[in-house]
């Protein structure tokens, strides 16, 4: 059997080591001990205990897969490095994803301390009076909504530096979301820029104070690719996204794919798109293997769920916006659903 390995075990990476782990012999190398469903992940901010139906070890749902928590900090077109060891394969899949601040998205960290941690966090907020939220797109917005549903009377700012909330969806979908934390007194600042690094009083560029006993920062994603330096720098985008072709190959490399948040393909970077990326690269892993014609990447417009709170959302495909607590729902059943597929 060839040898493949597989750094990072997210959505798109788990995918791959689950549908190929019969005919490969595959190493999946992940910083975490657990395959986490991050929409989900803001919820566990407000009710810890919503954690246990969103985390699955790596080990309970692979039954063939070499599993290494490890970080892979070195790679070649022959093998990877991790821990100063050196592990050889015949095919490689980056799925090393993105990172986000800290509490929403961890890496380096096993399943009990990510736990202990978010609880801490949960308390961080209960004790605090006054949260501020710096940016206004889907995460800021979906963290407001589970806040202000759980303390009514926490003072909740939300800071973004553009004119409207969740500006890359339809005119409908900013105008529910910002009438529905106006309603629960959320205050919504527009055009303000936070200077971070600040305690407890923050400024913004404007010159505006804001007070705040905590402070999450929702100001989007960069890749986790740190590990093509020094040599294979050349393989990144100028903003440190892995470059792929259509098949999702590295250029010149047939061999190395890399799938999910972590490439350059331009479009919204979701669970859902990782995974039909994974889906690719499986089926152009086996026509590699088999000698067969190599399929191409499509993208196309995928529907998206924004929550609010636990009962309410908003539903979004291409122009078509509903909202309230179906698309509410919704998020749950997507959920329940990802997760099973872990569980059986
Ligand atoms: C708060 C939040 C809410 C979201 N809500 C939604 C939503 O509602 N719907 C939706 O579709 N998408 C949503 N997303 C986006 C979605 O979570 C991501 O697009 C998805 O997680 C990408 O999957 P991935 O497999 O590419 O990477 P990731 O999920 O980031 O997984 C990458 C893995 O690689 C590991 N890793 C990184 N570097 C290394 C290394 N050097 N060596 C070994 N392992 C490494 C990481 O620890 C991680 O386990 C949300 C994201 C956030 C942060």
């Amino acid at each position: 059997m060839k040898h493949l390995i597989i750094i990072g075990g997210g959505f798109a990476g788990s995918y791959i080591a689950r549908k190929l782990e019969q005919q490969f012999h595959v190493t999946l190398f992940d910083t975490k001990d657990y395959f986490e469903f991050t929409p989900s992940v803001l919820r566990t901010l407000v009710q810890p205990d919503h954690l246990k139906k969103i985390e699955v070890k790596h080990s309970a749902y692979l039954r063939h897969t070499t599993i290494i928590q490890k970080a892979v900090t070195e790679f070649t077109s022959a093998e990877v490095i991790a821990d100063q060891k050196h592990y050889p394969f015949d095919y490689l899949v980056i799925a090393s994803g993105s990172h986000y601040t800290t509490p929403i998205k961890e890496e380096n960290i096993a399943i009990a301390a990510r736990g202990k941690e978010l609880r801490e966090y949960a308390q961080k907020l209960e004790d605090a009076k006054k949260i501020l939220i710096v940016g206004g797109g889907v995460v800021g917005v979906e963290l407001a909504a589970e806040i202000i549903e759980r303390y009514p009377n926490k003072k909740v700012t939300v800071a973004h530096a553009q004119n409207t909330l969740l500006e890359r969806t339809p005119r409908r979908a900013q105008t529910y979301a910002e009438a529905f934390l106006r309603k629960r007194n959320v205050q919504i600042l527009f055009r303000e820029r936070v200077n971070l690094g600040q305690r407890k009083i923050y400024t913004t560029h404007n010159g505006k104070k804001l007070s705040a006993d905590l402070v999450f920062l929702c100001i989007g994603i960069s890749p986790n690719t740190e590990f093509f330096a020094p040599h294979l720098s050349n393989l990144l985008n100028e903003k440190n996204f892995i470059q792929v072709n259509n098949f999702l190959q590295l250029p010149h490399h047939p061999h190395l794919f890399a799938a999910g948040d972590c490439n350059d393909l331009r479009e919204e970077k979701t669970a859902q798109g990782a995974e039909e990326q994974a889906k690719l690269v499986v089926d152009n892993l086996l026509a590699l293997e088999s000698g067969e014609k190599l399929k191409h990447y499509v993208s196309h417009p995928r529907p998206m769920v924004i929550s609010l709170g636990a009962k309410h959302g908003i539903f979004i495909y291409k122009r078509f916006v509903c909202t309230g607590i179906i698309p509410g729902l919704l998020k749950s059943l997507i959920e329940w659903k990802t997760m099973r597929r872990y569980r059986t």
